[in-house]
């Protein structure tokens, strides 16, 4: 709670009541925490003290409905784990020092692994000569980073928008499809069911959870949304709003959808979009802001697929789990929409030199070390691991389903994900699986993730889903 003393009214200064703030208690505060930031290691009373700050303060001051939902990640229910340092490429440990083995990967940011030294030493460098740009002059490292994107991705993706996240790489998205489809009487959009796109207005519009999406209605009007998967349904809806006048500038789809679970569409899915996109005059926006960067066993996962979209959405893994950096690509006939007026759409920290530098260096490094490649066949190694054990547990698992190290596991119902996912947790394993859904936990470690630590998360999972099973047994 709030000091009472920190505040004092009773100066009164040129007839208004001024407030003045007693300083001394947050230089002192603030100080302690720059001391721990400094420290490498912890002592007894550091780890005491953070503790317990830390579970104040995001009850006092960031929300307390984040105690409540990290249950999963609570050790003996008593506080919520305070994390502390990466260790090494696919480990992190919190400050009492447990280990865990990320197979959460911060929902696919940590492609490269944790602090990988590649990106680490492109971002040190680049601060030891210069932060952030001038906003005036051109900066070099966005028009290396705007080339070498043109130069990875598929087709004739081109001009590059640079920002600071998936959700305004996608806002940029919609606002591209806007602008060049204004003229060509194309309003409406279309996304899918299961998708997740952000959400701020714009992104959330997209986005199709009506939990996120019902509390803040209206919403940017003229988006629609059909069943992922289902291009019947979509030739139907794209056909039936064009004869209504409602013609449809832009279809947005995750190749892979994240957040819905792990849901991988039919093979011919995006091809057959591509082809009633191309019928249609309709832009084909790709967001691969989780399913980019070699997560799903190639650079981007509609090369799985041989298709070229107009728009692409980048984040998560392009800042090398070190800088946030989003993009959003375009080909030169969409893009140059914004050539007029390149105001029309900006951002202050967007494609800033650390930024830039960090997702050059991810870019390089991701080529260089063939992640990629390593991320298919350590994605077949531990798909094959997880169905091996899970299969030893058919009450429980309803699939293991995924693509490269894009993986998903389906309980038969909420609450079994739930106790798996805390009691890996409990292991030193950290997936995905929350108090709100765990019906299906995703497993998306560093693409530089070992054999031996599949092995680890496999052997865990088998000796959780025992002990869920036999606690199961003994309820009935
Ligand atoms: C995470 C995500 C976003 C939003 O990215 P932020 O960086 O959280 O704004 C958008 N689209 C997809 C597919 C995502 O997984």
């Amino acid at each position: 709670m709030k000091e009472s003393n920190s505040k004092s009214k009773d100066e009164n200064l040129g007839g208004t009541i001024r407030e003045v703030k007693d300083y001394r208690e947050v230089l002192n505060y603030s100080k302690k925490v720059l001391d721990f930031i400094a420290n490498d290691e912890l002592e007894t009373s550091d780890i005491k003290w953070i503790s317990k700050e830390t579970v104040n303060n995001f009850r006092d001051y960031v929300n307390p409905g984040f105690l409540e939902y990290r249950k999963s990640v609570t050790e003996n229910g008593e506080f919520a784990a305070v994390e502390w340092k990466d260790s090494g490429l696919n480990s992190f440990v919190d400050v009492n020092g447990k280990e865990y083995i990320d197979c959460l990967g911060g929902y696919g940011i940590y492609n490269v692994g944790h602090r990988n030294p590649k990106i680490l030493k492109a971002v040190t460098d680049q601060l030891k000569h210069q932060a952030l740009h001038s906003q005036e002059l051109l900066d070099p490292l966005r028009a290396a980073l705007a080339k070498l994107l043109a130069d990875i991705t598929p087709g004739n993706l081109q001009y590059s928008f640079l920002c600071n996240s998936g959700t305004e790489a996608v806002e940029g998205a919609i606002k591209l499809a806007k602008l060049h489809q204004q003229k060509n009487g194309k309003h409406y959009f279309m996304a899918a069911t299961g998708a997740f796109h952000g959400k701020s207005l714009g992104s959330l519009s997209a986005t199709s959870k009506g939990l996120f999406r019902k509390p803040f209605m209206p919403l940017v009007s003229g988006f629609k949304h059909v069943l992922y998967g289902d291009i019947d349904m979509m030739y139907k809806t794209v056909k039936t709003s064009s004869m209504v006048g409602e013609d449809i500038a832009a279809i947005m789809l995750e190749p892979i959808q994240g957040e819905g679970g792990i849901i991988i569409p039919p093979k011919d899915y995006l091809a057959k979009v591509r082809q009633l996109c191309d019928d249609f005059g309709i832009i084909m926006i790709a967001d691969e802001v989780q399913t980019g960067m070699g997560r799903t066993g190639k650079m981007f996962c509609v090369e799985h697929y041989d298709v070229k979209p107009d728009i692409m959405c980048l984040a998560k893994a392009l800042g090398g789990g070190i800088m946030p950096v989003g993009a959003v690509i375009a080909t030169e006939e969409i893009f140059k929409n914004f050539f007029p007026n390149p105001f029309i759409h900006t951002t202050t920290f967007g494609g800033n030199p650390l930024a830039c530098a960090a997702a050059i260096a991810t870019i390089s490094t991701l080529i260089e070390d063939n992640i990629p490649e390593r991320a298919e066949k350590m994605g077949n190694y531990l798909m094959t691991g997880l169905k091996n054990v899970t299969s030893k547990y058919p009450s429980l698992v309803k699939e293991v389903r995924g693509m490269g190290l894009m993986i998903g596991i389906e309980f038969t119902n909420n609450k079994i994900g739930y106790s798996v996912s805390k009691g890996l947790f409990d292991k030193g394993v950290l997936v995905a699986g929350t108090l709100i859904n765990a019906q299906t936990i995703r497993i998306e470690p560093p693409l530089t993730i070992e054999k031996a630590q599949c092995d680890i998360v496999c052997e865990a999972l088998d000796k959780v889903l025992l002990n869920v099973e036999s606690a199961k047994l003994a309820l009935v």
